[in-house]
């Protein structure tokens, strides 16, 4: 495993102790009540966590890739649904601001998405579909100083609870040709209006919407980034989008592992704990051996990620063993509970109902699977 830094064992311990302390004792409370958890992020943002990759300047901690993928994998141990929340908000809702803001952009909305007054989201989802994100349908037109957007994405992860959504259009260049340019929409922009909320089989306590823009009038100065390339800065964006997915994954693989473990040493059937018989304890020894081999793949990519390689083809590949994994991981650690496996007593359950969407959201398995192929033509060619 790589060495972490002193400050990186530091933020572990803090989240760690944090994810125990305040957010277990409810993990399973909001997800029955199918409750975005206000109270529980608000603390999250006083320990500064909101504003991981925020440099200094703008009241973030300035902390990098490695530093997210340790929150959230620590966070994930005990409850994806506050994982999620918090790796949507730093990944996908401050990252392109992060990345492609003016300096202006950036004064407005970096310390206000640090602090956690403004929660952030991200929209590229549409209804006519996500795998084909090219394919966008939302129209953004130049009116004056405002830019008029119309259109609706769907599965808008913390919807309900952001100030800002960075949002895909189409518009066009000078020459005419039909590009994808990316938006800041505030909440308060008029023309914005946000759906009601998803019943979804896993991560009840994440908020998910669909929002609408309906002649949304946008600032012309909230264009973000190069409007010619907005397309492929979400595209980038999505590469540490994903290595947090696969993070979001061992955290739920290390949850359901452990689970299996305890609870296999305390059943007892045929005059022995069920942990003895092999044909229980080998499926476990390969899932540990597996979420090894994903936290290495996962550390790896991230730390490249922070060394500003192009991790595009590692960080698909992160995302796509980690989500398998925990698909396995949960499904194996209900067998090894058998009849209370199946049961919402135990946690295993809502962990096989947490991992399920890892193998859709931020690009499904089979998307993974493209962008890993076209990577190996340009390699192999
Ligand atoms: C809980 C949740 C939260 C989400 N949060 C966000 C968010 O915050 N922002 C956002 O923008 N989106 C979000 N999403 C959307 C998510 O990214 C999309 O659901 C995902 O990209 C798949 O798109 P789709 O649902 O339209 O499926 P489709 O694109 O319609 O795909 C349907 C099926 O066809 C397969 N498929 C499609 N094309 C191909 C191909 N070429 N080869 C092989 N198979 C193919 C897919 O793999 C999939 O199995 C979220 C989704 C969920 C469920």
């Amino acid at each position: 495993m790589i060495e972490f830094t002193e400050e990186q064992k530091m933020l572990r311990d803090m989240v760690r102790d944090f994810a125990e302390n305040e957010v277990l004792p409810i993990a399973a409370e909001i997800d029955k009540e199918e409750r975005f958890p206000a109270e529980t992020i608000e603390k999250i943002a006083k320990l500064g966590l909101l504003g991981i990759p925020i440099p200094e300047e703008f009241g973030g901690a300035g902390l990098d890739t490695i530093s997210t993928v340790i929150t959230v994998e620590e966070l994930a141990k005990v409850c994806a649904s506050t994982a999620i929340t918090v790796d949507a908000h730093i990944t996908l809702g401050t990252m392109p601001i992060l990345s492609f803001g003016t300096e202006q952009q950036k004064n407005k909305y970096l310390p206000a998405l640090a602090s956690g007054k403004y929660l952030g989201a991200f929209g590229l989802t549409e209804p006519s579909g996500g795998s084909d994100a090219g394919n966008c349908k939302t129209t953004a037109v130049l009116n004056g100083d405002e830019w008029i957007l119309n259109g609706s994405k769907v599965f808008i992860t913390n919807a309900n609870y952001s100030g800002t959504f960075v949002v895909t259009a189409k518009t066009q260049n000078q020459a005419g040709d039909s590009i994808i340019s990316a938006f800041v929409v505030e909440r308060e922009n008029p023309g914005l209006s946000i759906g009601k909320s998803e019943k979804k089989m896993g991560w009840r306590g994440s908020d998910t919407r669909q929002i609408f823009l309906d002649n949304a009038r946008v600032p012309k100065e909230n264009l973000l980034g190069d409007p010619n390339h907005g397309f492929s800065q979400f595209l980038s964006i999505l590469d540490t989008g994903r290595i947090c997915i696969a993070a979001l994954a061992n955290g739920i693989t290390h949850a359901a592992l452990k689970e299996a473990l305890k609870y296999t040493q305390e059943r007892v059937a045929f005059g022995k704990p069920i942990y003895k018989f092999q044909g229980v304890q080998f499926p476990l020894a390969k899932i540990a051996t597996k979420l090894h081999a994903s936290r290495l793949m996962t550390y790896s990519v991230a730390k490249k990620d922070d060394a500003k390689e192009n991790v595009t083809k590692e960080a698909a590949m992160a995302k796509l063993f980690a989500s398998e994994l925990a698909m396995k991981a949960t499904t194996q650690a209900i067998q090894a509970l058998g009849g209370f496996g199946y049961c919402r007593e135990y946690p295993v359950e809502r962990y096989f109902r947490d991992a399920k969407v890892l193998e859709i959201g931020e690009g499904t398995s089979e998307v993974q699977q493209l962008v890993i192929a076209r990577k190996l033509l340009e390699e192999f060619g």
